[in-house]
């Protein structure tokens, strides 16, 4: 059976676009038994500058919420990143497998770092992290989006030149196409996926999984659609992504557009879709967060859990390096 690997990095507070393109299909592969890790990637979340009162509180609704959307923590590993030590002590052995050339070509550093002096160098580091997030729990399957999809070729490339090097310690995972899920877009610029990492304050179009009824009504009815507004517009709504975009969260959320003609309809439809959707979420949320010691003990148990599957795995690593 392969095994279900899935970090959600807590560079922002968490959004609709991840319940239902992220939890929900996690949720569904604890329930039908599967074999699921499930991490906190919170290293990830230092490559660029952050402020660590933010970053703690971050951490803090992450983690709850893995909670609050309904992980098992009876089924499923629910961990976080940077406390199973063996990631960065494997990324530091898999530094010593990459070249400067292949991480000079990973198409995010490029974007976003390579000619300012002062990019931190976890940019240009942070791939190969995330090759031991992956290596350490020998995965044979890696679903992600197009956006990840080089830095699972490189976590390719380097097991294999891990393996042929110093012995095959490494499971070489197969890149997989995750089945089209729900792909929700930013409400004011839709031909943006709705992201988590947008500026508080200029997220208008980004509903966050705990913003309270009102600001989602008040976010929704600011949606962008058209200027198109006689009868029958919400129908073609093809060339409207902004329609479309709401059309498509109002069926992820189990609502129906039959008999809505009007944007203002449409849009009161969403609201009320969305906010049940995300009630009992919220709800527990809430109950939650009045015992993080409940919430903690979770992911320290889910952390000791980490460190024995992945402890071999290091292990045969080090002892084929030359370290053992
Ligand atoms: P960031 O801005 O930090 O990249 P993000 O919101 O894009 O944040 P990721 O950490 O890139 O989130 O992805 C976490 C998970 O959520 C992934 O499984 C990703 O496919 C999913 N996801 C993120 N945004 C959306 C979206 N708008 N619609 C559907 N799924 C999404
Ligand atoms: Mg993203």
């Amino acid at each position: 059976m392969n095994r279900n690997l899935s970090l959600i990095t807590p560079s922002g507070r968490l959004t609709l676009g991840n319940f239902l393109g992220a939890f929900r299909g996690m949720v569904a592969s604890v329930q039908a038994g599967e074999d699921c890790f499930y991490g906190v990637s919170d290293l990830h979340a230092m490559t660029t500058a952050h402020d660590p009162r933010v970053l703690r509180d971050t951490i803090a609704e992450v983690t709850t919420l893995f909670l609050a959307v309904g992980l098992d923590p009876a089924r499923a590993v629910l961990f976080r990143q940077s406390q199973v030590a063996a990631h960065r002590e494997l990324a530091y052995l898999l530094e010593c497998t990459a070249y400067t050339g292949e991480l000079g070509r990973m198409i995010q550093y490029k974007e976003k770092g390579r000619d300012n002096p002062s990019t931190r160098a976890s940019v240009y580091t942070y791939p190969v992290l995330m090759a031991a997030d992956i290596l350490l729990y020998r995965p044979t399957r890696v679903p992600v989006g197009d956006d990840q999809r080089q830095h699972v070729e490189l976590t390719r490339d380097l097991a294999v030149r891990f393996n042929n090097a110093y012995g095959p310690v490494f499971t070489v995972p197969e890149v997989a196409t995750p089945s089209a899920g729900a792909r929700v877009m930013d409400l004011q610029d839709p031909t943006r996926k709705m992201s988590k990492s947008a500026a508080p304050g200029a997220d208008t179009g980004v509903i966050r999984l705990l913003d309270p009824p009102d600001v989602i009504r008040r976010k929704v009815a600011r949606a962008v659609t058209d200027s198109d507004t006689g009868p029958g517009a919400v129908r073609s709504s093809s060339d409207k992504p902004g329609v479309s975009n709401l059309l498509d969260i109002l069926a992820a959320c189990g609502g129906t557009s039959s008999g809505i003609t009007t944007y203002g309809a449409l849009k009161a439809a969403v609201t009320d879709a969305v906010v049940a959707e995300l009630e009992p979420v919220q709800k527990r949320y809430a109950d939650l967060a009045a015992d993080p010691a409940y919430v903690t003990a979770v992911f320290a148990a889910g952390a000791e859990r980490c460190r024995e599957v992945t402890a071999p795995v290091l292990a045969a690593a080090e002892a084929a390096i030359g370290l053992r």
